[in-house]
């Protein structure tokens, strides 16, 4: 199953797709965790890169286009893959679908102040990449990351001036993308933000099954 999920920053994209792809069978590909670890391996791609990524500006499409296509056809994806991040722009989803199929858009709804709320909360394990969030998934020792014991820190691009940078680029970017998966016949299953009884955020692991119940109603491959 080929999934591509689709969110403004802070959405939830990348907590979801990291808990639904062992529930498919597939991994999941997060084209910023690829972007950043090139960053932090010091390559020379990385290096070209490192100014885009901590500026929140996009990395320009024929540099994702290659690192994409070299990791989709690793063998892992060969069942399939969540893409998280991945294609943002009409020239990447072109250039995406010169060698894939996608089987499924997911598209999260979520209103600009929630995501500003949790964007300035979210933290992030530097060893293994895990996603936290002070007020809503909070370690269990603060600073600590619970599955690896990794440092928690927050990313240059969560402070408010590039999230709202970021949120101005996702907007006019989205709109195209979901235009282009809706002309050409890919389903596309839309979730809206619903905060819980008492206004916070429902948990990841509620919103998951909602995916997979969603996906299942799809009559897609389980
Ligand atoms: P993310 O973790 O998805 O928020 O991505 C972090 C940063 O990586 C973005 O602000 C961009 O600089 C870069 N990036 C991630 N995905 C892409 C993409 N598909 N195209 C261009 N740049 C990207």
């Amino acid at each position: 199953m080929r999934l591509v999920i689709f969110g403004p920053p802070g959405s939830g994209k990348g907590t979801y797709a990291s808990r639904l792809a062992p529930r498919l069978g597939v991994p999941h590909i997060s084209t910023g965790d690829i972007l950043r670890e090139e960053v932090k391996s010091g390559s020379e791609l990385g290096r070209s890169i490192s100014s885009y990524v901590s500026n929140g500006k996009l990395v320009p499409d024929e540099v994702v286009n290659r690192v994409m296509e070299k990791r989709l056809s690793q063998e892992d994806c060969k069942r399939g893959f969540i893409l998280d991040g991945y294609p943002r722009t009409l020239q990447q989803a072109l250039f995406l679908d010169r060698f894939s199929k996608i089987d499924f858009v997911i598209n999260l709804n979520v209103p600009d102040e929630v995501i500003v709320r949790r964007l300035s909360s979210r933290l992030v394990c530097r060893r293994c990449g895990a996603i936290y969030n002070r007020i809503t998934l909070p370690p269990r020792v603060e600073g600590v990351c619970d599955k690896c014991g990794g440092e928690l820190y927050q990313r240059d691009d969560d402070k408010p001036e590039v999230v709202r940078e970021r949120i101005r680029i996702y907007k006019n970017e989205a709109a195209p993308l979901l235009e282009h998966y809706r002309r050409t016949g890919v389903a596309i299953i839309d979730f809206f933000y619903e905060p819980d009884e008492s206004g916070g955020d429902v948990s990841p692991e509620t919103v998951v099954d909602r995916i997979v119940k969603a996906l299942k109603g799809s009559s897609c491959c389980f």
